[in-house]
């Protein structure tokens, strides 16, 4: 579904560039969940615009559903993005004076889809993700939890091959969070939609089936049992010197 080679990104920085990612390798099976997990600064978010096609790598190469997107047009890009990926944002950028359900109807409009076939489409995401009460509301008449809920049927109206979110619960109290990740997982689950969920958070990426741990712009190997040791390791009170 999707697969990383030898991916390595540097931003212009002055004369110099700066590399953020170094040597990515990773693949993930179709209607698998996973969370990208690293602390700021590691790159995650460098990563995930990467392999939605916002940005193209200095080096190596990205593959969804056996397709080079780093090798397409922009015209080709912008077309491929439309259709097989979603995109889930921290701040859930929501257009304010489209209603809920046409938000979610948007990228629809694009495809040239008649308003009847996008309208029920939207509604029945909507009631999906627990707002069928609310289609006909703005934004702003939303609590920051249902405003994600939008965005996440936004994210899913076209059927895409895989989900990208990029801390999605970033903006969201404890509870809240545990509400949106239960959903994704239940949206995972039911429909078989491929996800890549970046967190800082170990609590939320323990939640997932699979982890993938940035540390510095490289990928940090093994499963998630690894990584979680790894970060409960990093979180622990120092160790004291024992001398013999
Ligand atoms: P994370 O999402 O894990 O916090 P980012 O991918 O946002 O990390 O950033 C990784 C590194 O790349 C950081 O050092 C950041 O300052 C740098 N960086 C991110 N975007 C840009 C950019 N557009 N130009 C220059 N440096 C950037
Ligand atoms: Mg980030």
């Amino acid at each position: 579904m999707l697969e990383v080679q030898q991916l390595s990104h540097s931003f212009p920085s002055g004369t110099e560039s700066t590399q953020v990612l170094s040597g990515i390798d990773f693949r993930v099976e179709r209607g698998e969940m996973v969370a990208l997990l690293g602390s700021s600064g590691s790159g995650k978010s460098t990563l995930l615009n990467l392999m939605a096609g916002l940005m193209k790598p200095t080096e190596g190469s990205i593959l969804i559903a056996g397709r080079s997107i780093d090798k397409m047009s922009e015209n080709e890009l912008a077309v491929f993005r439309r259709t097989h990926i979603g995109f889930i944002f921290q701040a859930y950028e929501l257009i304010p004076h489209l209603t809920v359900r046409e938000n979610v109807e948007l990228p629809l409009v694009f495809q040239g889809l008649r308003s009847k076939v996008r309208r029920e489409k939207a509604i029945e995401l909507l009631t999906r993700v627990g707002l069928a009460g609310k289609t006909e509301m703005f934004p702003s008449q939303l609590s920051g939890g249902q405003q994600q809920r939008v965005s996440i049927a936004r994210s899913l109206i076209t059927e895409p091959a895989v989900v990208f979110a990029d801390e999605p619960t970033g903006n969201l109290d404890t509870k809240t969070e545990a509400e949106i990740i239960d959903l994704l997982i239940e949206l995972n689950e039911n429909s078989g939609i491929t996800f890549v969920i970046v967190t800082h958070e170990h609590e939320v990426a323990k939640r997932t089936k699979r982890i993938i741990q940035l540390r510095d712009g490289y990928l940090v190997e093994g499963g998630a049992a690894e990584a979680l040791a790894d970060v409960t390791a990093a979180e622990a009170e120092p160790l004291t010197e024992v001398r013999p």
